[in-house]
């Protein structure tokens, strides 16, 4: 027995969640359970948005939100949680802005940290269910091994292009990430939204479909997607249905598993990551590939080797200028604790750059294949060439 003065809903709740209380599978006792529930979502982006904002409206009581990133007009054609006037801020403040104006009865908690095999274990403390809005191999291991360790479900998605997958990973009653994707994809082998594109609805769709495993995880009803594995194909309109089994191999949740403790979950990651960072083509990193290969291997100088008179022309954002003749005279100016990827116009003076910057001693130097002119081609057509 509960009093009725901790459980019992205010008039505006019971009108807020009025058809809640009319599904038999929700009504008071659900609706009471969502509100005493705990959700950690990690990406406050294209799947974030759709799944952030029903949970929000739907009353789950704890919403935590893991982001580092900020509002970019690029993420506006479908992360659909933000709004033109956040470009800039904080992901995470921007979301958190959104839900309480949807439901100020719902507590956000903003993590603006990145997800890494350290900030993980204090991330997941005290949620029900963790819904992975993300779009990267690294974290998807990561929050598998995580969750299945901490015995969370992990309600998991994957988008590109026109086709998208979902399925809800949980090692207690079926198999986990790994049963599924064993070992992570070569580096570089499969492409990401951002090079591929994505229809923004498709975020919508799914990320809608993230939300309701979420809800039924919680709530205790139906049959989550827990040993099947969704795909959608936009296009033609159709979802279909793969079983999806625990495999006696798997290096997490099998029988003779080798992932264990949480130092076996960061070597599992370290592995990953190489996944999410395109790997340069004989010292050669394309202009497609420059945004994730830069956040993917964080603290990377963009050294840009043209004059000064052409950088004011056009310059690739957070590049760094050294003009080639002064870098000639001293390679040694470059600090050689940082990856450093060698821009110029269209490639000549880089690889003359690289070269010095080697000869010096240099470990890590990579130079951007067809320079600025092919960076605006490929990835900034608005920018002015020269
Ligand atoms: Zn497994």
């Amino acid at each position: 027995m509960t009093t009725p003065t901790e459980t019992d809903l205010t008039t505006e709740q019971r009108s807020r969640y009025a058809r809640h209380l009319l599904l038999p599978e929700v009504g008071l006792a659900g609706q009471r359970r969502l509100l005493r529930s705990r959700v950690l979502v990690i990406g406050a982006g294209g799947l974030g948005s759709p799944v952030l904002t029903y949970l929000a409206a739907a009353g789950v009581g704890t919403i935590g939100i893991v982001d580092d990133d900020t509002v970019d007009l690029t993420n506006l054609q479908r992360q659909v949680v933000h709004r033109t006037a956040d470009v800039g801020r904080l992901k995470t403040e921007s979301a958190a802005e959104r839900l309480a104006a949807i439901n100020p009865g719902v507590r956000t908690v903003l993590h603006s940290v990145r997800l890494t095999a350290e900030t993980v274990w204090d991330l997941l403390e005290g949620y029900d269910v963790v819904v992975d809005g993300t779009d990267n191999f690294a974290t998807r291991y990561l929050l598998g091994d995580a969750c299945a360790l901490r015995g969370l479900p992990y309600v998991w998605a994957a988008l590109f292009r026109f086709d998208a997958a979902l399925s809800v990973f949980d090692a207690t009653t079926g198999p986990c990430y790994r049963c599924v994707h064993p070992v992570p994809p070569a580096p570089g082998s499969v492409p990401s939204c951002a090079e591929g594109g994505v229809l923004g609805a498709m975020a919508g769709v799914v990320g809608a479909a993230q939300a309701t495993e979420a809800l039924k995880l919680l709530l205790g009803v139906g049959r989550p997607l827990v040993g099947r594995l969704a795909t959608f194909d936009a296009l033609d309109g159709e979802w279909r249905y793969v079983t999806v089994a625990k495999n006696p191999g798997c290096a997490l949740c099998g029988p003779r598993a080798t992932i264990l403790s949480r130092a076996d979950v960061a070597d599992a990651w370290v592995e990953a990551c190489s996944v999410d960072a395109p790997a340069p083509t004989a010292g050669h990193v394309r202009p497609v590939d420059l945004a994730l290969y830069l956040s993917s291997r964080p603290g990377t100088v963009l050294l840009d080797v043209r004059s000064q008179d052409e950088a004011a022309i056009v310059s690739i954002p957070g590049s760094t200028l050294l003009p080639l003749p002064d870098l000639l005279d001293d390679p040694g100016v470059v600090a050689q604790d940082r990856p450093v990827v060698v821009v110029c116009r269209s490639g000549a003076r880089s690889a003359r750059a690289a070269d010095a910057l080697r000869a010096a001693g240099h470990p890590d130097v990579a130079e951007l294949a067809g320079g600025v002119l092919r960076w605006v081609s490929d990835v900034a057509p608005d920018q002015p060439t020269y």
